[in-house]
């Protein structure tokens, strides 16, 4: 009997296939008593083993490096740096010694500690590293146990199949899509776990938070991937497969038509000249979406920088990330997002767990965090200062929910200008600073904030959160999640009318921009400036060069006064008709 299972859309695109039901499963440890005597053989143990997970990872991002699958090659760095860290390399060494205990529980107790840093963490995205740990973790644990074999014997005879797993690794992911897997469907994290970015990245079509997978699914079932509508299909009839198979053969054609727009402009039909830029957080995703077309990029994380490591970049450090990002943009645009953390305690990682804060969302979070850790926000403020000297930069603050908090947050600026000029180091005197429109507040008084500054980006994931008061992070609310709900389109088309009055851009740079679906109303509602991950961009650019504004213009007026759902998603039709799905 043919059945749907309903989970979140992770990446797009179809695939059918038997499905094979891998029980991943975490190292099993316990703790063992070492006497005196052992303790430098135990503490040589686990230094091999740390010394064998870099080298296995090191072949492995040589295999990626050939390729373009440039959010691999960052996520193997990633894990690489945190092989290197003290955190990991150091901490464990010192409880062998102290607790006279085997190498493997050591490496327990450290990464309970650093994961329940992560986990106290209120940004979704940061919170998500602590995947990472998981996966150095579990790497070189099962190295210590002797049983890293089982996982490459697991990804073999995996060709043409779905796996379902609780979670990936971004490495198990990779050898997994050698061996031809053709989906991935998990059964916890959102869109955004490395899972998730990882398939988007691969092109993989994947489904996240399906629950009850394991209990609903029989190993060698065949089975339907929607990875656009987060659906998997069980023993689909043969009216159903045609078609998905016929949905297939489309998406292929689609996709093959897109990739001639890379050079083209971005101008709809009726002559609108729109910017497109993309979000990145290191310096291979600009190269991506260099490659991708975007003119610029609209959203740089900078907390990346700042990720898996004891001790935070200083003026230096940041300076030269910043002037690396703006070399490899090669003269394009590049907005400069200041420190977006939820606390300051993955600073000095390897120490006690920060207090768990009752609702992290509404706590302190970026702009209020780095005003109130001044010796972590001046350091980049001037950073981001001097790098302007190097090229066409913006400088953007995160969580901007007050014009007090905005006239505290220049001043600083100004005083970070003035202790450049002592210094003598150049700066462009005139770097736009502009603020992410996040919070309800700030997108009610939007025409506040546009006297002071000299662009607004929207930031959708955070102020759909907050206007529909649904945490992006937990799965069992997403399906309140809704761009089109009225109340966040008319803080969204408030704020460009704020913007437009006061003469100053106002660009969009959550996941709402990046979705197709909307691109011709948010042009209608007025939007020039679009910010998107860089898979999305061509997608994007698409409905960009297909716009008519004048009929969007009309129809997301409408859109933006329907009260019923239905009317509502019959005026998103309207508007998105003719468009390649
Ligand atoms: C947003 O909130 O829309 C945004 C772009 O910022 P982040 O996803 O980093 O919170
Ligand atoms: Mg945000």
């Amino acid at each position: 009997m043919t059945f749907a299972l309903n989970g979140i859309g992770a990446s797009k695109g179809i695939a059918i296939g038997r499905i094979r039901l891998l029980e991943r499963g975490r190292a099993e440890v316990a703790e063992r008593a070492i006497a005196p005597e052992e303790v430098n053989d135990e503490v040589g143990r686990f230094r091999r083993a740390v010394r064998r997970a870099r080298t296995e990872l090191e072949r492995l991002g040589r295999r990626v490096a050939s390729g373009d699958a440039t959010d691999v090659s960052a996520f193997i760095d990633t894990h690489l740096l945190m092989l290197q860290d003290a955190s990991i390399t150091s901490a464990p060494v010192r409880i062998i010694r102290e607790r006279r205990c085997n190498a493997e529980w050591a490496l327990k107790l450290q990464r309970d500690a650093l994961v329940s840093v992560f986990d106290a963490m209120e940004d979704a995205y940061l919170r998500s590293r602590r995947d990472d740990v998981d996966h150095v973790v579990d790497r070189v644990q099962r190295i210590l146990l002797g049983t890293e074999g089982e996982a490459s014997a697991r990804a073999k005879r995996l060709a043409g199949r779905v796996v379902l797993v609780d979670d990936l690794t971004p490495a198990d992911t990779l050898l997994m899509q050698h061996q031809g897997v053709v989906a991935f469907v998990t059964q916890y994290g959102g869109p955004n776990s490395h899972a998730a970015i990882l398939a988007r990245s691969l092109r993989i079509p994947a489904v996240v938070g399906l629950h009850d997978g394991f209990r609903l699914l029989a190993d060698d079932e065949l089975v339907v991937v929607d990875g656009r509508q987060g659906v998997v299909m069980a023993s689909p009839k043969p009216a159903v497969l045609r078609h998905f198979r016929a949905r297939r053969l489309e998406i292929a054609r689609i996709r093959s038509t897109r990739s001639r727009l890379r050079r083209a402009p971005a101008v709809t039909r009726d002559g609108e000249a729109v910017h497109l830029h993309a979000n990145v957080e290191l310096p291979a995703d600009a190269l991506t979406a260099r490659k991708e077309g975007a003119t610029g990029v609209g959203l740089y994380r900078t907390e990346y920088l700042f990720m898996n490591r004891a001790v935070p970049p200083d003026e230096e450090e940041q300076y030269a990330a910043y002037c690396e990002m703006i070399s490899v943009l090669r003269g394009a645009p590049i907005t400069i997002r200041t420190l977006d953390i939820g606390a300051d305690k993955q600073l000095d990682g390897a120490k006690a767990a920060a207090p768990a804060t009752l609702n992290p969302a509404l706590g302190l979070r970026a702009i209020r965090l780095c005003l109130k850790e001044q010796n972590l926000f001046l350091p980049q403020l001037r950073a981001i200062l001097r790098a302007s000297a190097r090229g066409p930069v913006r400088l953007m603050l995160p969580m901007i929910s007050g014009v007090a908090e905005l006239m505290q947050t220049l001043e600083m600026i100004e005083r970070c200008r003035g202790e450049l000029v002592a210094r003598g180091q150049p700066f462009d005197p005139s770097l736009p600073i502009g603020v992410m429109i996040e919070v309800p507040a700030a997108a009610i008084c939007a025409d506040l904030f546009a006297r002071h500054v000299d662009f607004m980006s929207i930031g959708t994931n955070d102020l759909i959160q907050y206007t529909i008061a649904i945490d992006r992070v937990d799965d069992e609310v997403n399906y309140l999640y809704d761009p089109l709900h009225p109340a966040v389109l008319r803080l969204v088309s408030g704020t460009i009318e704020a913007g437009r009055k006061a003469g100053i851009p106002v660009a969009m740079c959550g996941e709402m921009a990046g979705d197709a679906r909307y691109t011709r109303l948010l042009l209608g509602l007025g939007l020039q400036e679009f910010s998107v991950h860089p898979g999305a961009l061509l997608e994007v650019k698409q409905a960009i060069v297909e716009c008519d504004t004048h009929e969007a213009r009309r129809l997301a007026r409408r859109l933006v006064r329907a009260g019923r759902v239905e009317t509502r998603d019959a005026v998103l039709e309207a508007l998105n008709r003719g468009m390649a799905a």
